[in-house]
């Protein structure tokens, strides 16, 4: 396995060591982890953004230089999709390397949805709604961006994030009673070429279940995904790698059999799933 969504001290909200961070997924058997770290481009996050492209990729030079011997070190980053600023994110995107780029939903509806007021005085089946028709909009941007050109956005991370925050700032959660928008997320990004992700963060948050949840894991396959990325959201180091064999069985249930692992903006299939690991040969 690959943990393909981790923060550390380069993003705002993290104070994890980096040497910690890989130690640990050493530890824990992983083939590789690609630090994600998070961009932020709304006005009002902007100034905690603590992106500092120079520093980070010296960090990711040292942590190769100490440790590719051991594991495959990725720089990758977390983009917020704001749809007013995509233009300056794709430049910006242009003008660094990164292994991976993650296009995340934080904000909808000119609300972050991991604020309570996102919720407040709202109905959160419409919260839910608006949230994945976001979620929509940036998968159709990605189809629409990567017609023409090579692809720039590689992962959809935690496609069901607001379910998070309707179970904290109100009273359950609504992707089942939102299947319909669910399924034309998932078929725009077959079209788009951006893998979905299993976000194993909720899991361990005690809500029972990842980001997206088992059912929309086997509804993508259904509809012809044949690829997933799995992620953590690590935010400490001991987060590293949890729940994956949780993940890897959800994929193994839903019949996808490829992790799709980035390096360098490319993406390669690796075959996935305790059966095949296990085999002994
Ligand atoms: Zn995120
Ligand atoms: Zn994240």
């Amino acid at each position: 396995m690959y943990d393909q969504h981790l923060h550390s001290h380069h993003s705002f909200d993290s104070k994890a060591d980096p040497v910690e961070n890989v130690q640990t997924a050493i530890a824990r058997g992983l083939l590789g982890l690609t630090f994600t770290e998070h961009y932020d481009t709304h006005p009002d996050e902007v100034h905690d953004c603590r992106y500092d492209d120079a520093r980070y990729s010296e960090t990711i030079a040292q942590l190769r230089e100490q440790f590719s011997h051991q594991i495959f070190i990725g720089k990758g980053i977390e983009v917020c999709y704001q749809p007013d600023h995509m233009p300056k994110i794709v430049d910006f995107l242009h003008d660094h390397d990164f292994d991976l780029v993650l296009l995340s939903v934080h904000w909808s509806d000119g609300n972050p949805v991991h604020k309570r007021r996102a919720w407040e005085n709202r109905d959160p089946l419409s919260v839910t709604r608006k949230y994945l028709k976001t979620v929509l909009e940036a998968m159709q941007f990605c189809e629409q961006f990567h017609r023409n050109r090579p692809r720039r956005f590689d992962v959809l991370a935690h496609m069901d994030f607001c379910k998070r925050y309707s179970l904290r700032y109100a009273d359950g959660a609504y992707i089942r009673d939102c299947s319909d928008i669910v399924d034309e997320i998932l078929k725009t990004c077959i079209a788009a070429d951006v893998v979905p992700e299993i976000n194993t963060s909720t899991i361990r948050r005690g809500l029972g279940e990842s980001m997206p949840a088992p059912w929309v894991i086997q509804r993508y396959a259904e509809l012809g995904g044949t690829m997933i990325s799995v992620g953590s959201d690590a935010h400490v180091s001991t987060d590293i790698g949890a729940d994956f064999d949780t993940a890897a069985e959800m994929m193994r249930l839903a019949g996808i059999e490829q992790l799709a692992v980035f390096k360098n903006g490319r993406r390669e299939n690796i075959p996935c799933g305790p059966s095949k690991s296990n085999s002994g040969i």
